[in-house]
């Protein structure tokens, strides 16, 4: 199947990050070979904003990328703490929203990418979800995020950080093993043709258990996420919706199937929801699942959204559900949420956006 993937049929240019590497030779008409792979060098090694920036390239195919460079604009650009956090929110030609966050830390700099504009599995927690499903994203979109941040590095570094995106988590919108094809393509660009190392990469699953077992075959072992949020199928039915279709023993079967077959460690995610699933009795719950899964437990607050009902713990409840989790042997660690003040949280840009036009369109 083409890597690129489809693209809706009133958008027939397709952007350098839309095409495959090897198909890159239509921008270079005219001149030598050798061009196609200095061209793909500046695309997938040396990420550039600007196709001016591509100095050993001709001018004419610099002139020629001048708008075909990213399949998408920059909606909304912030940072927070510190320059430390940054996030974007791009828009695709088709009006298609795309959000990304960069984090820097000491020993690594880890993009939080999306996989889908909106997304169709309406976890009652997650902002994406309340809005429901845009569209699938298609391969060069997913993996232009990562060659966009990198470039943006490139101009403008993070201080005592890696000065490249060296790890990438699939934990912004949409459900990744929803759109496997495309999601499955963008990890074959940031490993064969971005050199990065497939160690480095989670994609996190809210448990679409035929995808998890499709992605344990794949030649490419990357980490796999598993979103729980609850350790029994009553609690977890009212929270994620999929659940119906996948249970949880479904789930944590197809996750042991991942660790048996990869020998990669599965991460557990959950988002700690005050007076939901913050209880011992779910923690002892939990706590069964990961050490018989010999999985990490990621616990995270919830962010709260205008949308939803659920509220973050006290810093009291979240502190004895992580300790109720290491007295029973779990290896869990609690996550501080970055970049509170950008509405960094999944979901939370777009809505920020969607609410300045309708009250633009109020003020007209
Ligand atoms: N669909 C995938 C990936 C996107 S969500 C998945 O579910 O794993 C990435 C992570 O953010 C998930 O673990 C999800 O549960 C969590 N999340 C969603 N909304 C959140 C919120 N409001 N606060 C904290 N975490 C949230």
């Amino acid at each position: 199947m083409d890597r690129a993937g489809k693209r809706p049929d009133n958008l027939t240019l397709p952007t350098a990050y839309q095409v495959e590497p090897s198909d890159l030779g239509r921008f270079t008409t005219g001149h030598a070979p050798y061009r196609v792979k200095q061209l793909a060098e500046w695309l997938y090694r040396h990420p550039v904003l600007h196709s001016s920036q591509m100095s050993s390239l001709p001018p004419d195919v610099r002139t020629t990328l001048e708008d075909q460079l990213w399949p998408f604009t920059v909606e909304i650009e912030q940072s927070a703490d510190s320059g430390r956090t940054r996030k974007w929110l791009f828009r695709a030609e088709d009006g298609a929203s795309i959000e990304a966050v960069l984090m820097g830390y000491a020993s690594r700099t880890t993009l939080c990418i999306s996989s889908q504009a909106g997304c169709a599995m309406a976890c009652t927690f997650c902002a994406t979800g309340q809005f429901g499903f845009e569209r699938h994203l298609d391969t060069g979109e997913i993996f232009a995020q990562v060659a966009y941040a990198n470039a943006a590095l490139r101009d403008n570094p993070i201080p005592d950080s890696p000065q490249r995106v060296t790890n990438v988590v699939f934990m912004g919108m949409g459900e990744p093993l929803a759109n496997y094809d495309n999601v499955v393509g963008s990890l074959g660009r940031m490993i064969d043709d971005a050199d990065m190392a497939a160690r480095a990469i989670t994609v996190s699953t809210v448990g679409v258990v035929p995808g998890m077992r499709r992605l344990a075959d794949e030649a490419r072992q990357v980490g796999l996420a598993v979103s729980l949020h609850a350790a029994d199928d009553e609690l977890r039915t009212t929270l994620v919706p999929l659940n119906k279709r996948y249970p949880l023993g479904d789930v944590v079967a197809a996750a042991r199937h991942y660790f048996e077959k990869t020998g990669r460690r599965i991460s557990i995610e959950w988002t700690l929801m005050s007076h939901v699933n913050d209880d011992t009795e779910q923690a002892s719950k939990l706590a069964a699942i990961a050490r018989n899964l010999k999985a990490h437990v990621n616990v995270i607050a919830m962010n709260p959204t205008p949308l939803t009902p659920h509220t973050p713990p006290t810093p009291d409840r979240i502190a004895s559900f992580v300790e109720a989790l290491t007295d029973h042997g779990v290896q869990a660690t609690f996550r501080e949420t970055r970049g509170k003040e950008i509405d960094a949280a999944c979901g939370q840009l777009r809505i920020r956006s969607a609410a300045n036009t309708e009250q633009g369109a109020r003020e007209q």
